[in-house]
């Protein structure tokens, strides 16, 4: 398996620490918002690479954390009239509401900053004893200049970013480049007891810690937007690599940006979405596919346009699906001699579909593969095929469907969900004596050949037969 890393500019063979074991570290989100489409493409990007290297047979060891204290934490919480931590708890629990129906694995674990304040401390002051960090009335900069490596990551030489940058000048630092490790507590700000004084960490040092106490030393993967590279990956490497003098991560993995009608998602332009209101107008898969359908590394532009052509795109999958459903009746039961040659050669399909994710997860190809394999059943496949045989392009195209999160609601499972959903809207529409939408529903369900029926326990519904 080959994968690009963004440190060496090349693609790579992946060789893990540990035989069968990813350890992986993603970047996640500051909790003061509902999380917009361009975090759901980092997430989904991640959660996907993730699916694919346990879908290889890799066991992930998958940490994302939370920002859970910053300026823009602490500026919202003051704007809306609550504390840090209410705000974070809200809008991790609105993360998870999103993120589950975006159908996103739950992390192994999804640590906050607050939870490690003392273990950054511990860290910020191994840094002090090894002369990577100073102190100044109160706050701490990482000295960049006595990190010999500092630039690596983005490239850049430290002169060249010094003269490049737009960094604060700020006279109390040694260097224009030095950034904080903590941060003196300013007033009304929450703020933890330090050896320097009441103050909160900065950003960058919450994943260097909580990196190394949850993965170790040396992991994997590291992995986020490409927003990320600069500052905030290079500046954990100078964090982590200072401290330890080993390699922080062994590949750098970065995910492009979503564009909305070929422009930079802002609020101010006024072409910016949450998540949650792409949510209510498309199923997930849709979404998911959309997010894929480019290689991750890049950039996609978002458009009413493309998530109706993802949809349809989705819809041809489904249709597949749908007829190979109708061919498991079929007479003949146990495969043929002949029908062998056709499991082959359905098989290369997955051989190819693993060729092209394997280099450097190359969803868009893959997808491309699966269509080829649709067409390939189509044609292979039909009333006289076997059951086995129908079985096995089913579950062959299920199972490649699975790392990218498409596919994976055949048969009447949407349906279902669809009609509980009805049922759900009957019952509130005559709790809230609305008969008319109560009675609307159920009939168009009875065109529908849906029948419902009232019993003491609630309501059933049945098929007409
Ligand atoms: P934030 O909450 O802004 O710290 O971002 C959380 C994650 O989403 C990071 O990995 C960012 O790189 C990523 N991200 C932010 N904006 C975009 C965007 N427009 N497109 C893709 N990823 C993004
Ligand atoms: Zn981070």
């Amino acid at each position: 398996m080959k994968v690009y890393n963004t440190l060496t500019r090349k693609k790579e063979e992946f060789i893990p620490i540990e035989e069968g074991k990813v350890k992986m570290y993603v970047c996640g989100p500051t909790v003061y918002n509902l999380f917009h489409i361009g975090n759901a493409r980092t997430f989904i990007i991640f959660d996907t690479i993730r699916k694919y290297l346990e879908y290889r047979g890799y066991e992930v060891n998958f940490v994302q954390n939370f920002t859970d204290i910053d300026d823009k934490m602490i500026k919202k919480a003051q704007d809306t009239e609550t504390t840090v931590k209410e705000l974070g708890d809200h809008y991790i629990m609105e993360y998870y509401k999103d993120a589950d129906k975006l159908k996103i694995k739950r992390a192994t674990v999804n640590p906050r900053a607050t939870e490690y304040i003392s273990e950054i401390i511990s860290f910020i002051e191994e840094l002090i004893e090894k002369g990577y960090a100073y102190e100044v009335d109160g706050d701490v900069y990482y000295s960049t200049k006595s990190f010999v490596g500092y630039g690596k990551l983005s490239g850049q030489k430290l002169e060249d970013l010094q003269t490049g940058s737009r960094v604060d000048v700020d006279e109390r630092k040694q260097d224009p480049m030095d950034f904080a490790l903590w941060k003196n507590a300013k007033p009304f700000e929450p703020s933890w007891k330090s050896p320097w004084g009441n103050g909160r960490p900065g950003w960058h040092i919450e994943c260097s810690c909580m990196a190394l106490n949850l993965l170790g030393e040396t992991i994997d993967i590291h992995a986020g937007g490409t927003d990320l590279i600069f500052p905030h990956h290079e500046n954990e490497i100078a964090q982590s690599e200072g401290r330890s003098g080993k390699t922080f991560a062994k590949y750098w993995l970065h995910g492009a940006f979503i564009n909305v009608d070929n422009k930079k998602m802002s609020k101010s332009l006024n072409n910016f979405f949450t998540a949650r209101e792409i949510l209510e107008k498309y199923d997930q898969e849709v979404i998911r596919l959309f997010m894929i359908s480019g290689h991750y590394r890049t950039q996609i532009n978002f458009t009413v346009e493309v998530l109706d052509a993802a949809k349809a795109s989705l819809e041809r999958m489904y249709n597949a699906l749908n007829i190979l459903n109708g061919y498991l009746n079929n007479e003949k039961e146990e495969i043929s001699e002949k029908e062998k040659s056709v499991v082959v050669e359905l098989n290369r399909y997955k051989e190819r579909f693993i060729e092209k994710m394997d280099d450097d997860f190359n969803t868009a190809d893959g997808i491309s593969v699966i269509f080829e394999l649709i067409r390939e059943v189509n044609i292979r496949i039909n009333k006289d095929s076997s059951q086995k045989l129908v079985k096995h392009a089913i579950d062959l195209l299920i199972e490649l469907g699975s790392p990218l999160g498409i596919m994976q609601n055949p048969f009447g499972g949407s349906l279902e969900e669809e009609i509980e959903k009805l049922i759900e809207e009957r019952n509130e529409a005559r709790k809230n004596r609305d008969f008319a939408m109560a009675d609307k529903i159920r009939n168009d369900l009875m065109n529908q050949g849906i029948i419902l029926e009232d019993t003491p326990s609630g309501v059933r519904w049945s098929k007409r037969s």
